[in-house]
């Protein structure tokens, strides 16, 4: 006592006071159709503006609220928040994905289909622009039960991606298996293209995949141009990352539309 405690990351009593300070904000991160340079949607990605630490990044609170189980009521937030606004960029005229990730404690949450519904219904989002983003281990964790939850998930009309995916033989099945709509092509995996050949024709492979099942492919973490050139090389779609635009809040994307709509001189 009487000195202040420390704090090596997010405390359970700090993150669960925190929801309700209304410390955590969402920032967007555009992504970008490679061949047209248009805006193709945003992946929101939490922060948490800690009093006395300042802005905090995913790693420095995101495992703790998943063990703790807070991630239920933070992920449902980021949900409503992120739909109320993807709504209002849709009112502005603009239509594009909302990404969302969603955790494999959320996702396994019995509540997690009334969550996203009620994201849904509140915001008057339209569902078909609303992406959940599932890490590959959260799929695979219990192929049935998987099923079954995507199953419901897709009546409500939502989409779904795969993050950090590394193309490989079993994962490509996993992806039909759970009609998934979009693959993330890993950023780390998108590092090694300058220097692996293999990396390049796991691209090439991928991307003909994805043209005959309708898949969406996207290159996350895209950095320098060389790596542009290539993904656009192998036909992939659509590209994010710091090239383009580092993630920004929600007003700031609202400037980012209102130049991109300038420069690519239609509209979006
Ligand atoms: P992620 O879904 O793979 O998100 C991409 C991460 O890579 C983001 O980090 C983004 O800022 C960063 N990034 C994007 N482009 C580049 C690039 O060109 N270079 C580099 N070096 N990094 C880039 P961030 O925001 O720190 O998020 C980290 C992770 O935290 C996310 O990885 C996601 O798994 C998780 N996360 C973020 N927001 C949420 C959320 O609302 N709910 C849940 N459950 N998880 C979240
Ligand atoms: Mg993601």
């Amino acid at each position: 006592m009487g000195t202040e405690p420390k704090e090596p990351s997010g405390s359970r009593d700090d993150l669960a006071a925190a929801l309700e300070a209304q410390q955590f904000f969402l920032v967007y991160q555009p992504t970008i159709d490679l061949e047209t340079n248009g805006f193709a949607g945003v992946e929101a990605l939490i922060r948490w503006r800690h009093p006395s630490r300042g802005v905090l990044s995913p790693e420095d609170f995101i495992d703790e609220l998943e063990e703790s189980g807070d991630i239920v009521p933070v992920g449902r937030w980021a949900l409503e928040t992120a739909c109320a606004h993807g709504a209002a960029w849709h009112d502005k005229g603009y239509r594009f994905n909302v990404s969302v990730n969603v955790s494999p404690r959320q996702f396994s949450f019995t509540g997690f289909h009334d969550d996203v519904a009620n994201a849904l219904s509140e915001s008057r989002f339209d569902a078909t622009l609303l992406v959940l983003e599932f890490a590959q281990g959260t799929l695979t964790a219990d192929h049935d039960a998987t099923r079954g939850r995507l199953a419901r998930l897709r009546e409500l009309g939502v989409r779904f991606a795969v993050d950090d995916f590394e193309p490989g033989e079993s994962a490509l099945d996993e992806l039909e298996e759970f009609s998934i709509d979009i693959v993330k092509l890993d950023r780390e995996f998108i590092a090694t293209l300058a220097t692996s050949s293999d990396a390049a024709s796991l691209v090439h492979s991928l991307v003909q995949l994805s043209e005959s099942r309708h898949l969406q492919v996207i290159a996350a973490g895209i950095e320098d141009s060389d790596q542009r050139a290539r993904l656009q090389n192998e036909r992939v779609q659509v590209g994010q990352g710091y090239l383009f635009s580092k993630p920004h809040e929600a007003e700031d994307i609202d400037r980012y539309l209102e130049d991109f709509a300038i420069f690519s001189g239609k509209p979006l």
